[in-house]
């Protein structure tokens, strides 16, 4: 019998759910509710089987009443759950720790691990139980499984998660790298070894996850051995209001200079750095469209995100050793041609190339943009994480 897995996404004042055939990946239903706790300005979005978005101001006080509005919007709009029952409702649940390598049947236990690991992820775990939390108590004949973001990076070695900072940071106080969009990277690797027809213990894969939130990873035989963020998701590639990489320094620097506290230059860093601090854009398709008229600022801005994610490819080459594909992903991966071209021109010593027409063509769905027989494949692949998240789901309840 089909499963139908509730997929939800608890943010701090939002709520994202899919109801998602963990067979096909198909979502019957998606919707989001926003603004949640907030005075003014919520809203529930609700596409149903038809494609349809419905639309509506909705200002929910708490994420308990954000998902009874959802489940209302199933017996509005559809697909009812009476003749589409949930089978199982899977949570995304951003930080595991050194502690979740895979999903897990959630309990008391689990409940309380995930509330220990707040120190680690102070914006995004409180919420992810909060999420957990209510919907047991909506839904407590169904079971439930937390899906980690990490989870996937818990094959990274000690060499390449160690930061080199004092044994007590590290042993007291969990300090190390740990990599997110882990289900990202997971679906998207998989599918890729699925594309060139073969097994996933017998490639490498550079994967590329170029959204709001950018991560690259090194994927050998179907684990990560290396990825881009670390102990937040501020390390790494350029993202749209995140800076990446900058010196560890700076901190240090902003506030003896100027006298800055740690919570703004965190804020600044998080916020309106990235595309947004270079070119005043965090979305790329405003990137694009200035860069297009000619705008220094967005000219450089498209110059950096482009640069920085070649170093990571280059870095990944050397850990990997071998490399059979290069995928890209998400958003800006999926979309923009421009930039796969210019993160990658000029590679061609090292295998990499991309056929130029296939690059530009449409891409609808996994797609080969290198020439054929070429030796690293550069894929195009749109990233499912509710797919992945609902199969893991089952897995993790043994189905
Ligand atoms: P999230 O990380 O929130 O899931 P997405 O994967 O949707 O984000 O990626 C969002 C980014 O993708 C935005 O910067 C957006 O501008 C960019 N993007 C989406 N569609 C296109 C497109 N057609 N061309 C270029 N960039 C795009």
């Amino acid at each position: 019998m089909t499963a139908h897995v509730l997929v939800v996404n608890a943010g701090s004042s939002s709520l994202k759910y899919s109801l998602v055939d963990a067979d096909t990946g198909v979502a019957l239903a998606t919707g989001l509710v926003e603004r949640i706790g907030e005075e003014s300005g919520g809203s529930h979005t609700h596409t149903g089987p038809d494609g349809t978005k419905h639309r509506e101001d909705r200002q929910c006080r708490s994420h308990e009443e954000a998902l009874r509005t959802a489940v209302d919007a199933f017996g509005r709009i559809g697909p009812s759950l009476t003749e589409t029952p949930i089978t199982a409702v899977g949570h995304r649940v951003v930080h595991g720790g050194a502690r979740f390598a895979d999903p897990v049947v959630v309990d008391d236990q689990v409940l309380a691990a995930v509330a220990d690991l707040v120190p680690l992820a102070p914006l995004h775990n409180p919420a992810n139980l909060e999420g957990l939390t209510v919907a047991r108590r909506l839904f407590p004949d169904l079971p439930h499984v937390a899906v980690f973001d990490t989870a996937f990076h818990q094959t990274i070695p000690p060499r390449a998660y160690t930061y080199a900072v004092p044994l007590a940071w590290r042993d007291e106080h969990r300090i190390r790298r740990y990599g997110f969009h882990g289900t990202s990277h997971q679906f998207v690797s998989g599918e890729a070894a699925r594309m060139l027809g073969r097994d996933p213990a017998e490639v490498n894969v550079i994967v590329l996850h170029l959204g709001n939130g950018a991560s690259a990873t090194a994927v050998r035989a179907g684990e990560s051995v290396d990825t881009s963020m670390g102990l937040t998701p501020l390390e790494g590639l350029v993202m749209g209001t995140r800076s990446g990489d900058i010196d560890p320094a700076l901190h240090a620097h902003l506030a003896r200079q100027f006298g800055w506290t740690l919570e703004q230059i965190d804020t600044a860093l998080n916020r309106d750095s990235g595309l947004k601090g270079i070119a005043g854009q965090n979305d790329f398709r405003e990137v694009v469209r200035l860069r297009a008229e000619g705008d220094p600022a967005a000219e450089l801005a498209f110059d950096v995100y482009a640069y920085r994610i070649r170093k990571y490819v280059g870095a990944y080459y050397a850990v990997l050793g071998s490399v059979d594909a290069i995928v890209f992903t998400a958003g800006v991966g999926e979309h923009n041609p421009d930039l796969r071209e210019a993160a990658l021109a000029g590679l061609d010593r090292l295998g990499i190339r991309l056929d130029l027409e296939r690059n530009r063509g449409e891409v609808d769905g996994p797609t080969l943009v290198s020439p054929a027989g070429a030796d690293v494949a550069v894929l195009v692949i749109p990233t499912n994480e509710e797919w992945e998240i609902a199969r893991q789901t089952l897995t993790a309840l043994g189905r």
